[in-house]
């Protein structure tokens, strides 16, 4: 496997950066994680633009151009001889001194990986997730914007370390005001009849792309679709509800807080929305 660092592709085992870069010492850094569908990477347009608004909140300039890092992403998947694939692009901060002042760090550092990924085991989808919810809270959106897809990933991995301890593997994270906000690495959406629910941006969640492509496909589809706030309660009460993120797609949920959800199987419109989104991701891209 090879990785592409600074410039250079590198065997996966001397893929390594300084003990001074800023992302490894502060979390200072960016970075998106997208999935390529036989040969397909799907947004990618709508993956750099994320990248470049979160690069730009934080005053972290990326030394190349978007045209650029698509061509660094379809070289390193051509390198790797992959046609599906997940890829995790990173821009830290570089290399500094142990000041927490950018200043010091000359130029970031670009890094992708590409691999295989299989994230949830199929029987999953066949069966749908058992979650809870958890104390940690998404951060609020006026101190560090959720929508910055940092490398501050703290909350998050609290998050998961909560949902293990629970015996579950993967959790609802709630906002500072008690609405649901998203789950550690992906978003929420809750059905009831022909109508869907997913927290709207403000409520302190990533706009994650796979969530604004089922908000698309939905409409399309002729689902109501609302970007409201929700309780836990919403979430108990709906008649499914499912969770989607580039690395799991489209998930179901069959139990939140011990709570069984619908029947307890992953619902019909879920299973649909899922196999509309299994079609649309072959047919978009950039080959
Ligand atoms: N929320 C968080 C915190 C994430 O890290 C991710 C993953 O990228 C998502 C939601 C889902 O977003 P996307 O569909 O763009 O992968």
């Amino acid at each position: 496997q090879w990785i592409y660092l600074d410039g250079e592709f590198v065997r996966k085992q001397d893929a390594k950066i300084s003990v001074y870069d800023h992302g490894f010492l502060y979390g200072d850094g960016v970075f998106e994680g997208i999935r390529v569908y036989d040969g397909n990477v799907f947004r990618l347009q709508e993956h750099l633009d994320r990248l470049y608004n979160s690069a730009k909140s934080i005053m972290l300039e990326i030394p190349h151009t978007k045209d650029e890092v698509k061509g660094l992403i379809i070289n390193t998947l051509q390198k790797n001889e992959l046609s599906n694939a997940y890829i995790r692009l990173v821009i830290s901060r570089g290399v500094g001194n142990l000041g927490l002042d950018p200043a010091s760090c000359a130029r970031p550092s670009v890094i992708i990986i590409a691999e295989e990924l299989a994230i949830f085991p199929k029987e999953l989808y066949d069966s749908g997730l058992e979650i809870v919810t958890v104390a940690t809270r998404r951060n609020r959106p006026d101190v560090l914007s959720p929508k910055v897809k940092s490398l501050n990933y703290l909350n998050n991995i609290l998050v998961k370390i909560e949902a293990s301890l629970a015996g579950v593997s993967e959790a609802l994270m709630l906002n500072d005001q008690g609405y649901v906000a998203e789950g550690s690495a992906d978003n929420v959406f809750i059905v009831r009849g022909k109508e869907l629910l997913t927290p709207p941006g403000y409520i302190g969640a990533l706009e994650g792309i796979t969530r604004n492509a089922i908000i698309e496909m939905a409409k399309e589809l002729e689902y109501t679709v609302k970007e409201e706030p929700f309780t836990r309660h919403d979430v108990y009460v709906a008649d499914e509800v499912f969770l989607t993120g580039t690395a799991a797609e489209v998930i179901a949920v069959v139990k939140v807080d011990g709570r069984v959800i619908g029947n307890g199987k992953p619902g019909k419109e879920t299973n649909c929305l899922l196999e509309a989104f299994r079609k649309r991701v072959v047919k978009e891209g950039v080959k």
